[in-house]
């Protein structure tokens, strides 16, 4: 296709940061390190490698997400634990925060609730950064592995993926038939994952996750929660997903208590504010 002649000045537009910083209010990172200095862990659940768990966290707790053992990626939902429309919003996160998240990002609910569930307060993989190849881990661009793209691609039927292991978990947990759970599973954190763009195409990849055993993300819970993570079939993701093939290891989820006091004057965040009008 033939490029018009004012083309290379049409590129030349300045980029404006969509959401730039400043934009949110900052999260009470102080709090929250206080709090997190004298916690205690009070529940635990454990992965098992291409499987899922689910686990309550009260507003006000610690969620750490653990690699107990081996490089092993997880895929995350998040929901309100009273009300499972309320659910982690990747698209939105990611606008707001960028295509991965670490220490000082929240995790945000969908429409109409668009308030902070989470907000992520420690991240031992805080060193990598964006590497040479763009790069970098816990991401929010990728939505998870699943048997219908698999089925597209393959013609065959795996039953391991991330989304059946989340339906599971998720169905077990809330005494639901398969069918209704599954509506609820959404896109998700990708903890550990490394992935990026590559630069001369756009396509999503991924790479060997650089997490080792006894890395860990520690989200502070902003309202009551219901975690529920799958240790992704693809291991570490650094060649393929949707297959037994990988070398899985399990993941952790625990809970952690501040002591009583440590939240003096926090408050969780309310609902969105906007009326709901629609000019309607
Ligand atoms: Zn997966």
């Amino acid at each position: 296709m033939r490029a018009p002649s004012d083309a290379d000045a049409r590129r030349a537009a300045p980029p404006v940061l969509v959401y730039p910083d400043g934009s949110l209010a900052p999260p009470p990172m102080d709090l929250y390190a206080r709090a997190a200095a004298m916690a205690e862990p009070v529940a635990e659940a454990i992965v098992p490698p291409r499987d899922a768990a689910a686990i309550e966290v009260p507003a006000g707790s610690i969620l750490r997400l653990g690699c107990p053992e081996g490089p092993q990626v997880g895929d995350l939902n998040i929901f309100a634990k009273h009300d499972l429309t309320e659910r982690f919003y990747s698209g939105k996160t990611r606008a707001l925060h960028g295509t991965h998240v670490t220490t000082g990002d929240r995790l945000w609910s969908a429409f109409p609730h668009l308030r902070p569930m989470a907000t992520v307060i420690a991240d031992s993989l805080g060193w990598y950064g964006i590497d040479a190849d763009g790069a970098s881990v816990h991401d929010v661009i990728g939505t998870r592995c699943d048997p219908y793209t698999h089925h597209l691609l393959s013609g065959e039927d795996y039953d391991r993926c991330c989304h059946s292991n989340l339906t599971r978990a998720l169905a077990a947990h809330e005494g639901l038939p398969l069918a209704e759970a599954e509506r609820h599973v959404h896109d998700v954190l990708n903890v550990f994952m490394c992935t990026g763009f590559s630069r001369d195409t756009g396509r999503y990849f991924m790479k060997a996750s650089p997490v080792r055993a006894g890395d860990h993300l520690d989200l502070f819970a902003e309202i009551d929660l219901l975690a529920v993570m799958s240790a992704c079939p693809g291991g570490d993701c650094g060649a393929e997903h949707s297959s037994d093939r990988a070398a899985c290891h399990p993941l952790s989820m625990t809970v952690l208590r501040p002591e009583p006091g440590a939240l003096e004057g926090w408050v969780p965040p309310a609902r969105n504010g906007y009326a709901g009008g629609h000019g309607g």
